[in-house]
């Protein structure tokens, strides 16, 4: 079994404890790797590798950064099969999908590389006899957090923009996927990336995400987690006055307007809330259907859910793996529990399925809950698993309170044929990301993130390059005027 030190500096180094802490395989309990466990010793040491490498990076222009961001999509594009299976092996999806996902990273080197080499800075008005220009410069070093269900995916929505800016930065990923986060290093480093930008210290929250999200010498944390652990690192953070950044839990809703055919609204669902075994943070928790369709619609879900193929994560037929551990499965087995306690109808799953392949992994069957009321723990609470709520309304306007009376506010889709109604929908209900008939559609060029308690602040786009740099304004005199404030010759001054 392999051992993985921390990527720090441009090489594995292990924890200044000498400790480690297994990586488990979802699928059956065994554990493919050790991995260094690091604390606060090892993140105040990373940073001092990535404070003294930062001001190399930030000097770089930024054609030369996008031309190693280009250089690393290509490498990151000739490793994908093996950091796909390793996925697999973290986290238990299945192969197909993290094939599909993994194979649109490239797109945010690229796209956050051009934006590197093409952004201006701003000659704004400035009266007299004045040149004033603001030029965007790194925030220097930058703390990164990240979760488990999409290790890459997320890490490179962070790092992409963090080193088109010109940062250093330290990463703390997930303890329960914290090997690829460690290959990405790797592909910077071949692409030229200097080493000591780019940092990973692998450990816990509690331990080395902790101390990353305290540590001074950071000038901006970025998370991606719940949002209990949101509000914990923004209050240590805002302790330093350390900027955040939090991407952070959802309830999406799925709306099908009575205008949708059947079919295709079952599709929709059945996507929206079972890929990633429902661990996905726009995960189409809530289903609310007109009830027109109402009937047609569940039954069509029941029968599809139960067609769903659970199964080994590294074979193309399986449609759904494991959970991604025993304490994510025990969750959704209480909270099961609690729809079936408060009235609601367990139309479909609700168990782990049976049979000797099944039983070493964190498996648990998709699950669906019919006659939800909005106000159920089930229908406003983040279960982060395979279940689906089911929620009939009658009107438009029912529609759009159901969907906006939750603590969240991080993404819904609309379906529905009517263009106005389509638009009308997504603009009055509260989050962040909308669809109009698609779900889970994402790209490196379009803002993500949440309204209220779903987060802070944006990843992609332009705002995020942004939001990793900080405004420097240059204001010149072009007077060659000589300026006396205390000279006694009776003018009045700096009155224009
Ligand atoms: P957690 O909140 O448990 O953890 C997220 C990260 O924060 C992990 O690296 C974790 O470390 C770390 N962490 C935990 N506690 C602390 C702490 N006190 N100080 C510093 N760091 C800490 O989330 P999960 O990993 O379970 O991921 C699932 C959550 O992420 C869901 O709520 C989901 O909605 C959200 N999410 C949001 C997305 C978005 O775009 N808005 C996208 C994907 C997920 P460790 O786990 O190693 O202990």
């Amino acid at each position: 079994m392999k051992s993985w030190g921390m990527f720090v500096g441009g090489q594995y180094r292990p924890a200044a404890s000498g400790k480690d802490f297994p990586v488990i395989n979802p699928k059956n309990g065994s554990t493919i790797a050790k991995v260094a466990h690091g604390e606060q010793a090892d993140v105040d040491a990373a940073i001092a590798v990535a404070q003294q490498a930062s001001s190399t990076w930030a000097a770089y222009s930024g054609a030369r950064r996008g031309d190693i961001m280009h250089k690393a999509a290509e490498i990151l594009e000739s490793r994908l099969p093996e950091l796909a299976s390793l996925e697999v092996d973290q986290i238990g999806r299945p192969i197909n999908e993290m094939r599909a996902q993994l194979a649109r990273l490239p797109e945010w080197f690229r796209y956050f590389g051009a934006l590197a080499r093409t952004q201006e800075g701003t000659v704004p008005p400035f009266d007299g006899h004045f040149l004033n220009y603001t030029r965007r410069v790194p925030l220097g070093v930058v703390g990164l957090i990240t979760p488990w269900n999409h290790p890459l995916l997320i890490l490179t929505k962070k790092v992409a923009p963090a080193l088109a800016a010109g940062n250093a930065m330290v990463i703390k990923p997930s303890e329960l996927a914290p090997i690829t986060p460690m290959l990405l290093g790797e592909i910077m480093a071949e692409a030229g990336v200097p080493d000591g930008v780019f940092n990973v210290v692998t450990g816990f929250g509690a331990g080395a995400g902790a101390a990353l999200s305290q540590h001074k010498g950071i000038s901006k944390i970025d998370v991606t987690g719940g949002t209990e652990t949101g509000k914990v690192i923004a209050s240590m953070a805002g302790k330093n006055l350390t900027q955040v950044s939090a991407e952070l839990g959802g309830k999406a809703a799925v709306v099908l307007f009575p205008d949708v055919d059947v079919q295709q609204g079952v599709a929709a669902a059945l996507f929206a809330s079972f890929i990633a075994s429902g661990q996905t943070c726009v995960q189409g928790a809530r289903l609310l259907v007109h009830e027109s369709i109402h009937d047609q619609v569940v039954a069509e879900i029941v029968r599809r859910t139960a067609q769903i193929r659970i199964g080994d994560p590294l074979e193309k037929t399986t449609q759904m793996g494991p959970l991604v551990s025993a304490r994510q499965r025990d969750l959704v087995e209480k909270y099961v529990a609690i729809g079936q306690a408060e009235g609601a109808h367990l139309a479909a799953g609700g168990q782990r399925p049976q049979g000797a392949p099944f039983e070493a992994g964190f498996y648990y069957e998709p699950t669906v809950f019919t006659h939800v009321k909005p106000h159920m723990r089930i229908a406003q609470e983040e279960i982060f698993g395979p279940v689906m709520c089911v929620i009939p309304f009658k009107t438009e306007a029912e529609a759009v309170e159901i969907v906006n009376d939750v603590d969240f506010g991080l993404a819904a889709s609309v379906w529905t044929k009517d263009v106005a109604r389509a638009h009308r929908v997504a603009q009055a209900i509260q989050a962040g990301i909308i669809w109009i008939n698609d779900h889970h559609r994402i790209d490196a060029s379009s803002p993500w993130g949440g309204f209220k308690m779903s987060g802070l602040g944006r990843e992609n786009g332009i705002v995020a390059y942004q939001a990793y740099t900080q405004i420097q304004n240059i204001i010149v005199n072009l007077s060659s005027e000589p300026f006396d404030w205390y000279a006694d010759d009776g003018q009045e001054k700096r009155y224009s």
